[in-house]
């Protein structure tokens, strides 16, 4: 176990590594964030930071001599540096190399059992043009790595449009995946311990706009609540599979023929925020006591629900108004400019 004093090291500085870091703070833990940002927003929070490039073997050996554990708030990191972390890494890097490449992902997530769209990986125009061949349309083309938030994505609705697609996405390895015709989209939260404990928040709806998250209510609708047996199973299998230590999300799409994935993410999530107010431990915490081996938190829900919404870009100019509105929990992430479609804050509103 490692006990509250610790230094938890945190690999990448964005709201997430902030949240985390606030969450740690509160157990006792002191945090090192590593990024390679001027001032990420992770770091006003934080004991020390080191400013370095995530690929700096050197940095992270010196990052890691400091530090009792690590973990990571990302997944686009490159694998190979982290290696120097070696036991100190929770979740390791199966569980980062697996999430960071949408090919390998889908496969590794049929391999365990779950459903995912039909697709195929494809590194030529002539891969995409077979690809909706076989698949028909319309078709989501979306790059194998460094893709989020609807990034790196292109949708194709008919023949014509695969080479525009095809050069939309930067002409890059990537799949193609057929559209699911969902009824609304979830995500199971869970949190794994070494030994093989697990604890599942209530699965939220989330709403996205533009591939952005916009909101997440739980509890979710009658619909979703019939799939989540499933969905469950399908996500403690992936987390098993990885051997993964810490918070894993994975996204789902509530199809008419059952729970879809989407994809997965080795880490707490923007659909999990509900949980600092709206359920007894946040994920943020839980992801703290499950990497330093502290006894579970209940995942409860403290009321009837609760319901996120993200402040994008300037919508976070709105902070007077949600300040002094009664019961809304406002979390502002400083992290400075409000550019289109960046993520600046979140509010929840916890239904009694
Ligand atoms: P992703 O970055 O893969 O999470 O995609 C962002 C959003 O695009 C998802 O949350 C969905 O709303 C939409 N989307 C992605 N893939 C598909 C698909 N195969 N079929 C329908 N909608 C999709």
């Amino acid at each position: 176990m490692i006990e509250p004093g610790a230094t938890i090291g945190i690999i990448g500085g964005g709201q997430l590594g902030r949240m985390l870091g606030m969450a740690a703070a509160q157990l006792g833990y002191k945090c090192h964030i590593f990024d390679p940002h001027e001032r990420p927003c992770a770091a006003d929070v934080a004991a020390e930071f080191t400013r370095a490039e995530f690929d700096d073997v050197e940095a992270l050996r010196r990052f890691g001599d400091t530090i009792d554990v690590a973990t990571y708030e990302f997944e686009n990191l490159p694998v190979a540096p982290l290696q120097v972390l070696g036991e100190k890494l929770s979740p390791s890097t199966r569980s980062l190399a697996v999430a960071q490449d949408r090919a390998v992902e889908k496969q590794f997530i049929e391999d365990c059992g779950g459903r995912v769209a039909p697709w195929r990986a494809v590194d030529w125009i002539e891969d995409v043009r077979n690809a909706v061949g076989e698949l028909g349309c319309a078709i989501v083309l979306k790059t194998r790595r460094y893709g989020y938030d609807g990034k790196g994505q292109a949708w194709i609705r008919s023949d014509g449009e695969s080479e525009v697609a095809w050069q939309a996405i930067g002409e890059q390895p990537a799949v193609a995946e057929s559209a699911v015709d969902f009824e609304a989209e979830f995500s199971v939260i869970v949190a794994r311990w070494a030994d093989g404990r697990h604890k599942f928040w209530d699965s939220a709806i989330n709403e996205h706009r533009d591939g952005i998250l916009r909101r997440s209510t739980v509890p979710c609708s009658a619909l979703v609540a019939g799939q989540l047996a499933e969905a469950r199973k399908a996500a403690l299998a992936i987390a098993e599979a990885l051997g993964h230590v810490g918070v894993l999300t994975v996204e789902f799409f509530a199809s008419a023929e059952g729970p879809v994935v989407n994809e997965i993410a080795p880490r707490v999530h923007n659909s999990g925020h509900w949980t600092i107010e709206g359920a007894v431990t946040s994920q943020f915490e839980q992801h703290v006591r499950a990497i330093c081996g502290l006894p579970p938190g209940s995942t409860a829900r403290v009321s009837g629900g609760a319901v996120m919404d993200n402040l994008i870009g300037d919508d976070v100019d709105r902070w007077p108004e949600l300040v002094a509105e009664e019961g809304a929990h406002l979390h502002i992430y400083g992290k400075g400019e409000a550019r289109p479609g960046r993520k600046m804050g979140h509010v929840t509103r916890v239904v009694r």
